[in-house]
């Protein structure tokens, strides 16, 4: 019924995620409010693994993508899946290390790290770095100089993939500020770059094409263009890289309009290509990871806010005002994502109005939908906003000196806090 098998409605209509009430989590722990379903995080985990193990022979790894939502319980969670995590900055890798995460499942990305994180994750033993420029492979090598180490090191690949998708999440082609180009044969000198140290062990190879992407041929393709690249490296170089990263970008559903055709569409024809192609080039079959972020955490929240002003505007629109916006999630205003919101207290009623839900910031542009079709809303309601676990908590600001929100998990229909709700003293903690 729901866009995510963690809803579902209670016999007084109210919307529920992981067995939970979603109007008594909105009485017990204010809004906004950010609710998971562990429940259903887990079970997503579990579905990647097993369709590694079932169509790779298991011979692969999850990395969780930690930008699409990471606090510290998401990695204890990540760990005890056995996954492990794709970090894009200092912070992430830190929120990660605090918990015990194992520094060798660590794989960090970036497009311009710093000398100062590069500098972090090699003496934390941070398990690969994946080199996005030449800068990074040099600044790499004499940090392996100054700490003794040998540090294991992947190259982003731009495949040169159109992934049909929105144009700002779209990075496999070549006008992209990620990664080296291989029609240049930009990749093949940064190769080169790396086995001129002896101190770099350059292990593998890794691409991203691109997020939301419902159609699994652009993956298929991407995994022959990297095997034909792996090809071409041990052609070149003498090198054989064994383990191979194809990144993430599984579409998922916002919306009914939405239609993913599940990860076994994915994981099927690209193990087969895979294989296929090792077989072509006389190639190992690699070691595979993928880097689910969006497609293990969007579907397993939902953003719970109180309503406050409706304003209708005749022949215009119906303004319904809520306490959150912008600064929980933004990706309205950056993209126009589309979203379903609820009445979350009349939840399996049929829609009988149209909104446009609008944040309580002061930006015009502050919106979480337009054109919303819900079951009308008053002053005091809950309104639920469906599959925003991915790129909100994330991305959000205290623009406006707007407190970032409580996020909660419900594991077995039980809820806990798991990131408090910020306080003013902590918005102004580092003011001088
Ligand atoms: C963003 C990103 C991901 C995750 O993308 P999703 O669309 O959330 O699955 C994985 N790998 C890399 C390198 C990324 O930049």
């Amino acid at each position: 019924m729901f866009v995510s098998d963690s809803l579902n409605v209670n016999k007084e209509g109210h919307l529920t995620i992981g067995g939970a009430d979603t109007l008594d989590l909105a009485k017990n722990f204010g809004t906004p409010l950010i609710v998971y379903s562990e429940d259903g995080i887990r079970k997503n985990f579990k579905f990647f693994n097993s369709s590694i193990q079932e169509y790779y022979g298991g011979n692969g790894r999850v990395l969780y993508a930690s930008k699409a939502f990471c606090c510290k319980e998401m990695c204890r969670i990540a760990e005890s899946e056995n996954a492990g995590l794709d970090v894009v900055s200092g912070g992430e890798i830190y929120t990660a290390l605090s918990v015990g995460f194992p520094e060798d499942r660590l794989y960090f990305h970036g497009n311009n790290k710093t000398y100062n994180e590069l500098e972090y994750a090699v003496k934390s033993g941070v398990g690969r770095i994946i080199a996005d420029n030449i800068e990074e492979i040099k600044t790499l090598e004499s940090l392996a100089e100054k700490y003794g180490k040998k540090i294991d090191v992947y190259l982003r690949v731009k495949p040169g993939i159109d992934a049909h998708t929105h144009k700002f999440i779209r990075t496999g082609q070549i006008d992209s500020k990620f990664g080296f180009a291989l029609e240049t044969g930009e990749a093949m000198d940064a190769v080169r770059e790396c086995t001129k140290s002896k101190k770099l062990n350059l292990c593998g190879m890794h691409c991203h094409i691109g997020s939301q992407i419902f159609d699994p041929s652009p993956f298929v393709l991407a995994a022959e263009v990297m095997m034909k690249f792996l090809s071409d490296i041990q052609r070149e170089t003498g090198i054989t890289i064994t383990e191979l990263d194809l990144g993430g970008g599984f579409g998922i559903k916002y919306t009914e309009n939405d239609k993913p055709v599940g990860l076994d569409g994915y994981m099927r024809p690209v193990s087969e290509q895979i294989k296929k192609s090792a077989e072509k080039y006389s190639l190992p079959v690699p070691y595979i990871l993928l880097e689910p972020g969006r497609s293990i955490a969007a579907a397993e929240a939902v953003t719970l806010y109180t309503v406050g002003a409706v304003k209708k505007i005749p022949n215009i629109r119906n303004y319904v005002s809520i306490d959150g916006g912008m600064t929980d999630n933004p990706r309205y205003i950056l993209y126009q994502a589309e979203y379903t919101v609820l009445n979350a207290g009349k939840a399996d009623a049929l829609p009988d109005t149209t909104v446009t839900v609008a944040g309580k910031c002061c930006e015009t542009g502050d919106l979480i939908q337009e054109n919303a079709k819900i079951k009308e809303v008053k002053a005091g309601d809950i309104l639920a906003v469906l599959t925003t676990g991915a790129y909100c908590y994330s991305m959000a600001s205290n623009y406006n000196r707007v407190e970032r929100p409580e996020v909660v998990f419900v594991t077995d229909g039980i809820p806990r806090t798991v990131i408090r709700r910020e306080t003013y003293e902590q918005m102004a903690q580092n003011d001088i």
